[in-house]
């Protein structure tokens, strides 16, 4: 007989802290970096039912001892059912037998893992003495990355600015409950003042022009997960020193495709987070560069933070036992 553990989403949320994801998160940048950590392709189709966009997300980490895959999508009619857009499931296997182990629900952690990356970078990217942060984007994963971000510096204040303004005092709420305060502002007022930038929309245009970035910004783009998508001037990777979770999604699906795809920047401009963790890359040269994390999204980020889901469900009893 296989025991399975099942961990559903409100357990999920339950016991998984932002502290847990960032750290799972960390470890599996760095393991990538180290060769011990793999990303197998995605895949990623158009159902053509529903508007839905489903796919998979898989691969193996050695050092952490974890096998599986997410699988789900996009389902833009689900908010009309009182739905996440985004559903998730993430299935573990043993790797030393092939066999399923656990099921865990996957929206929380998705936010939860998106969020952690973002804050990784600005943990060993972000000047140190940074004080604005800026938001663009307002919609679901925001509120999870302005509180994971908040956590890495020593915020004053937020500045926000989203092309759908109606949607800002969800941000604005976080930034009240968090102590910072909160200023809606224009996209140039808000590189202005800002001295980290987290963008995460689904834009397929640029949001920010390069020239209203100042010197020593810190920027995570974490919107452009998909061919096509684009939240900032492809000029702006020129000039950046840019990094990223996984180079191959970076030049293809990530925020650096459309520099790649104009000659601005070459793959080999583009470091991964892992060195930068490990040691091998100092990250941040100077105060006055400007620092890029292109946050594509990758499955053993899910894979990570789900293994912890079942580690600490289990060990506060809180896993369902079934036989498969
Ligand atoms: P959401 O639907 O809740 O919010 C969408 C956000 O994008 C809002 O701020 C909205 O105002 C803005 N927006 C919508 N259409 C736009 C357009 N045409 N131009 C500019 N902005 C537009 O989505 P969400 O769950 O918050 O996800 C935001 C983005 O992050 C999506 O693109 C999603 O695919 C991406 N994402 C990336 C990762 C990752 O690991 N990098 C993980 C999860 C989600």
């Amino acid at each position: 007989m296989n025991e399975v553990l099942i961990v559903g989403e409100d357990i999920c949320q339950q016991v998984v802290g932002q502290g847990d994801a960032f750290a799972a998160v960390e470890a599996v940048f760095a393991a990538m970096h180290r060769g011990e950590a793999r990303n197998f392709p995605v895949v990623r189709e158009a159902l053509g039912h529903a508007e839905a966009l489903y796919g998979f997300k898989s691969g193996f980490d050695r050092a952490g001892h974890v096998l599986g895959v997410k699988s789900g999508g996009y389902w833009p009619g689900n908010i009309e059912r009182g739905l996440t857009n985004h559903q998730s499931t993430v299935f573990l296997f043993d790797p030393d037998t092939g066999q399923l182990s656990a099921l865990v629900g996957g929206n929380y952690l998705t936010a939860v893992r998106t969020a952690a990356s973002s804050a990784v970078s600005i943990a060993y990217l972000a000047r140190k003495d940074a004080k604005v942060l800026g938001m663009v984007g307002a919609g679901h994963q925001s509120t999870f990355q302005l509180r994971a971000a908040a956590a890495q510096r020593a915020f004053e204040k937020v500045v926000a600015w989203n092309p759908h303004p109606e949607m800002l005092p969800r941000l604005a709420a976080v930034a009240e409950e968090l102590g910072l305060d909160f200023e809606a502002v224009s996209p140039q007022e808000l590189g202005a003042q800002a001295d980290v930038i987290i963008t995460i929309t689904s834009a397929y245009e640029p949001l920010l022009l390069a020239d209203w970035i100042r010197p020593g910004t810190h920027l995570a783009c974490m919107g452009t997960d998909t061919k096509g998508k684009m939240e900032v001037d492809p000029t702006l990777l020129a000039r950046a020193t840019v990094f990223t979770d996984e180079v191959a999604q970076s030049v293809t699906i990530g925020e650096a495709q459309h520099a790649v795809a104009q000659g601005l920047v070459r793959a080999d401009d583009v470091t991964p987070i892992g060195a930068v963790i490990n040691g091998s890359h100092p990250g941040r040269a100077q105060d006055a560069d400007i620092t890029l994390f292109d946050g594509t999204g990758v499955g053993l980020q899910d894979l990570a933070v789900a293994s912890v889901a079942v580690q600490l469900a289990s060990q506060h009893g809180l896993a369902v036992r079934a036989a498969l």
